[in-house]
């Protein structure tokens, strides 16, 4: 009583080992090719890498490396040509659409470059939204939306539309979207691209902090030298494998 919500089987490691050390996500021999005309386009080209709760991970690499391809498969937007994508120890890689949109929505948050924020709705409203798409319920949105929104900073900004908010704000509300609904896993694609140092820095800060009190892990790309040291880990992709 008044615990898990909901006591998930877990795969692998000796009864009654702590659920930090299994690892959320194992991408595993992974292969992604495309079919473009005739041709076999291959992008990832056995792609391995883990990633723990709590930990952040960054992903960098040129322009066409393959680093959304992956982030497509690790969020169960696409699924592999060859390998297997393990998500708390369920194999993502062998389910239905249906089956990875359900966990999708529960479990993974994702944060894009050009976040669509909903122009009419303010930055709450927003993070409401994202909650009711992900079945939290209605008796919980007000306080988690607060909480989310005071969590990256906007405390006193909950009511501006996205229009009277900066880029960095804009951002921040992502971020609250993406938190709202507790998931395990939120996937970045460039998440402080549009955003200068400083609002960077505080993107990252924020990161940080929902890491270690959200108990959830973020893997992200990013070009930005400056902000890689924030990682635990930093992964270089080139031409479809890790270097
Ligand atoms: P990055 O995120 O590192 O810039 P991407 O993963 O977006 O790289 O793209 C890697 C390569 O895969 C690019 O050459 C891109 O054109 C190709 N690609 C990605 N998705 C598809 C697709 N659905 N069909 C054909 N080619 C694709």
């Amino acid at each position: 009583p008044g615990g898990q919500p909901e006591a998930e089987e877990r795969d692998g490691g000796p009864a009654g080992s702590p659920a930090s050390m299994e690892p959320l996500l194992v991408v595993r021999g992974v292969e992604r090719s495309f079919d473009v005309g005739s041709q076999k386009l291959r992008v990832l080209k056995g792609i391995d890498l883990e990633l723990k709760p709590q930990q952040l991970v960054m992903l960098k690499g040129r322009s066409g490396s393959g680093k959304t391809t992956l982030m497509n498969l690790m969020g169960g937007l696409d699924v592999p040509t060859q390998g297997q994508i393990y998500f708390r120890g369920q194999p993502f890689h062998e389910w239905d659409d249906n089956r990875r949109t359900k966990i999708r929505r529960k479990d993974i948050g994702f944060i894009f470059q050009a976040y669509a924020l909903m122009p009419l709705l303010s930055a709450y409203e927003n993070v409401e939204l994202t909650m009711r798409m992900a079945g939290v319920p209605r008796s919980q949105w007000k306080a988690r939306a607060t909480e989310c929104l005071e969590m990256v900073g906007l405390a006193k900004r909950m009511h501006h539309r996205p229009f009277e908010l900066s880029g960095g704000e804009q951002q921040r509300v992502a971020i609250a979207k993406a938190i709202s609904h507790r998931p395990s896993l939120i996937l970045a694609d460039e998440p402080t691209a549009e955003l200068d140092s400083q609002m960077a820095a505080q993107v990252m800060a924020v990161f940080r902090e929902i890491v270690a009190t959200e108990n959830i892990s973020i893997c992200m790309t990013t070009h930005d030298t400056t902000i890689m040291e924030v990682a635990d880990h930093v992964y270089e992709m080139v031409d479809g494998v890790f270097v």
